[in-house]
């Protein structure tokens, strides 16, 4: 009997898994499509300056509205694209799209506003990502110093000597660079001097219990004294909380981005954000 029931354990248990890999393989050939079918679609997360509490940037974060399963989180399907090489077609729809983006709030009279877009190890392995870059900036007429490209420290450290060379070349281009989840990748701290960074992400599993946890506190305020005695600024991630953010300003973080201040949101939304911002208070 027992036994039985742990052959139908087995059973079951190998079911599932090849549930999950049929879904996988679905979803993979879903998103091969999914680009020229036009079902992905961004979001943006405002990014607000601590010193004038103003939004001056956004994150731009990709989503998929899938035909049958709805919206798919970038979790599910980013590792697929990146493992396949989708991501490539996947990142120069991104940036395309987030420099449009970003070019349209310009024209709507809000001429400072910057964007952030996410690039995968993968896609910086590749010395077209220059080429896309430079065609992005070209076709949509979006200034160079206005677009920030996130790069996570995980893949900062894959290929340091050609990530280097690419940080460089987009340097050089004025693009701007971040490290993304700051402190999470196995920090090699040399790379900031090496790398031409702009700004450090501090990863939000720091922010999140930052006022409770005094290794939190201390792993942030730390991230905060280096970059800012490298010259490079902070932006707090996931930041949700008032308590968060007094703080954060106390020490002296320059940008907060999280639920706080707002969830990703359509194009639009953040438009009425930097039409409200500078409506006049009645
Ligand atoms: P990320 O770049 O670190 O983006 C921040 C993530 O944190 C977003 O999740 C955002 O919705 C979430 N977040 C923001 N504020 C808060 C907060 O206050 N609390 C909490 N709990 N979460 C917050 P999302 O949109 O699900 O994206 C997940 C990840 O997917 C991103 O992490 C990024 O690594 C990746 N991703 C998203 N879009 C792209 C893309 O276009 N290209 C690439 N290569 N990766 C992308
Ligand atoms: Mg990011
Ligand atoms: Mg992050
Ligand atoms: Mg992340």
């Amino acid at each position: 009997q027992v036994k039985r029931r742990g052959g139908n354990g087995f059973r079951f248990y190998d079911r599932t898994m090849n549930a999950a890999s049929a879904e996988r393989v679905a979803l993979e050939a879903d998103l091969r499509h999914a680009v020229e079918r036009d079902e992905l679609f961004l979001e943006f997360q405002p990014v607000l300056e601590a010193a004038s509490g103003r939004i001056v940037s956004a994150e731009a974060l990709v989503r998929w509205n899938h035909p049958r399963l709805g919206r798919v989180p970038p979790d599910r399907f980013i590792a697929i694209a990146d493992e396949t090489g989708l991501i490539v077609e996947i990142g120069d729809w991104v940036l395309n799209e987030a420099a449009r983006r970003c070019h349209a709030w310009h024209e709507a009279g809000f001429t400072d506003m910057n964007v952030s877009v996410n690039v995968s190890a993968m896609q910086f392995g590749q010395p077209r990502l220059l080429e896309s870059v430079r065609d992005t900036l070209a076709r949509t007429g979006l200034r160079p110093g206005c677009l920030m490209l996130e790069i996570t420290e995980s893949s900062l450290m894959q290929d340091a000597e050609s990530t280097a060379g690419m940080l460089r070349a987009l340097r050089n281009m004025g693009v701007r660079i971040s490290v993304d989840d700051f402190g999470t990748g196995y920090s090699s701290l040399s790379y900031l001097k090496r790398f031409p960074i702009d700004v450090i992400k501090i990863d939000k599993s720091f922010v999140r219990d930052l006022c409770t946890d005094e290794e939190d506190a201390a792993i942030v305020r730390a991230i905060i004294a280096l970059a800012h005695s490298m010259r490079r600024s902070t932006i707090a991630e996931g930041v949700e909380t008032e308590a968060q953010i007094e703080l954060l300003k106390r020490e002296r973080c320059e940008y907060f981005q999280g639920y706080y201040y707002g969830r990703p949101m359509a194009f639009a939304q953040l438009l009425e954000r930097l039409e409200s911002q500078d409506a006049p208070v009645a």
